[in-house]
């Protein structure tokens, strides 16, 4: 190997011609590999292993296992350092393939007070179990980042607000949304009045639930859903609709059934509701969440009094899509960036959250401020679609 002086002698007499730049392995090459500064445009580094926050996600299902887990991958302050499950062997072999090797079940939860290695708890649990586990994980010095929808009922919420209180922990709902660059940009566009004062908005959310697919198995029980469409999907309008209108507020809420009284899966919860938001401008926001469309609905649109934007699919993991129709241009569609960057960026803001000790930006009271909301809407649809005044 050349040191210093020798290469810079090479250097030279190369730059004059005079010999081959390199001799390595006995062969003469042109050039010389040579180390260069971290590039100016470097992508954001993750930061180092301890200083990143350390998770424990609590229930490997489908979103835990195919969206959760994943988005640790792409996290830059967050890691994972336990699985909570009720099925050993999947949490082992889920913790080989990601570098986990704590675990926990369902008895033994509360012991994680004893484990250091855990700043903050993800919930993907079936929501009739939102409430318990938040708290447990709350009361066991944990910051908890819970699934949407926060919980069964608006008492629940309270009592797991009540709890991050007492802990002086932080608490969030995990309205991934927030985080996806099509909704966001979508939220810049309204805030700086590219729409015109908004006129109308419009929400449809939906799919056709299959009793026999595990996943949706729960989501028809009352005990283990909470409550039904609105509960699950519906709700992705309404968080996503007051997150575009931030700045105003609902003050009547209206809604009635919408799906067929003879379908036996909707025995316990409802199969959909079409519901109305009366907001303190004057705008109405509509939807509808059904679990009987198809194929799978995802739409919003917001009409403004110069522009209008229509998303389709509008809340979806991988494929957001933004139109602009209107201000003196043509239609045209808006790119904002890779949706799936969603995941990493809602748990690294929960973990920039948590550290600072400072509220998440989806926090703990939005998730019940939307509890709220859809059980006034419950209330109007069981009273034949009465204006229900907030
Ligand atoms: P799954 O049924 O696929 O997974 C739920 C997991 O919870 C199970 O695999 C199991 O994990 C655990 N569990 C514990 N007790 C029960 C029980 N009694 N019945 C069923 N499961 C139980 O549901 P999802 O992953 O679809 O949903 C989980 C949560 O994520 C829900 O709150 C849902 O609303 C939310 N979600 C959010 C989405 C989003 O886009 N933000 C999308 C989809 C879901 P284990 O075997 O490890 O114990």
């Amino acid at each position: 190997m050349a040191d210093e002086t020798d290469l810079t002698r090479r250097k030279l007499l190369a730059a004059a011609g005079a010999v081959p730049l390199a001799l390595a392995a006995g062969r003469a090459w042109a050039q010389v590999a040579e180390g260069q500064p971290m590039p100016g445009d470097a992508a954001p580094q993750p930061a180092l292993p301890g200083e990143q926050m350390r998770w424990a996600v609590v229930g490997l299902g489908s979103f835990g296992v195919n969206q959760v887990i994943p988005g640790f991958g792409d996290a830059l302050q967050s890691r994972m350092t336990a699985f909570v499950s009720g099925n050993a062997v999947k949490a082992r072999t889920l913790g080989a393939r990601h570098g986990v090797a704590r675990f926990y079940d369902y008895a033994n939860y509360d012991t994680m007070k004893d484990n250091p290695k855990i700043d903050c708890v993800y919930i993907v649990l079936p929501v009739g179990l939102h409430a318990e586990y938040t708290i447990r994980a709350l009361e066991a010095g944990k910051h908890v980042l819970c699934e949407k929808p926060m919980a069964s009922t608006s008492s629940e919420c309270e009592a797991m607000i009540a709890a991050a209180r007492a802990n002086g922990r932080q608490l969030g709902v995990a309205y991934r949304v927030h985080f996806e660059p099509t909704n966001r940009e979508a939220r810049r566009r309204i805030a700086a009045g590219e729409l015109g004062a908004l006129r109308h908005v419009q929400c449809d959310h939906g799919f056709n639930a299959n009793p026999q697919f595990p996943p949706h198995k729960w989501r028809l029980e009352k005990a283990l859903a909470g409550g039904g469409s609105m509960y699950d999907i519906g709700i992705y309008g309404l968080n996503t609709s007051l997150m575009m209108l931030e700045g105003d507020a609902p003050v009547a809420v209206s809604a009635v059934y919408a799906y067929p009284r003879d379908d036996a899966r909707f025995a316990e919860v409802e199969g959909g509701i079409d519901w109305r938001l009366t907001m303190a401008s004057g705008l109405n926001v509509v939807g509808s969440s059904s679990y009987c469309y198809s194929p799978y609905a995802s739409r919003q649109r917001y009409f403004g009094a110069t522009a209008s934007i229509e998303m389709q699919p509008a809340t979806t993991y991988d494929d957001n899509n933004l139109v602009m129709d209107g201000g003196g241009q043509p239609r045209r569609e808006i790119g904002a960036g890779n949706p799936m960057s969603q995941f990493a960026a809602q748990i690294d803001g929960f973990s920039e959250a948590a550290r600072a000790n400072r509220p998440h930006a989806t926090p703990g009271e939005m998730g019940l401020r939307d509890i709220r909301l859809i059980e006034a809407m419950y209330r109007s649809a069981d009273a034949g679609g009465v204006v229900i005044e907030l």
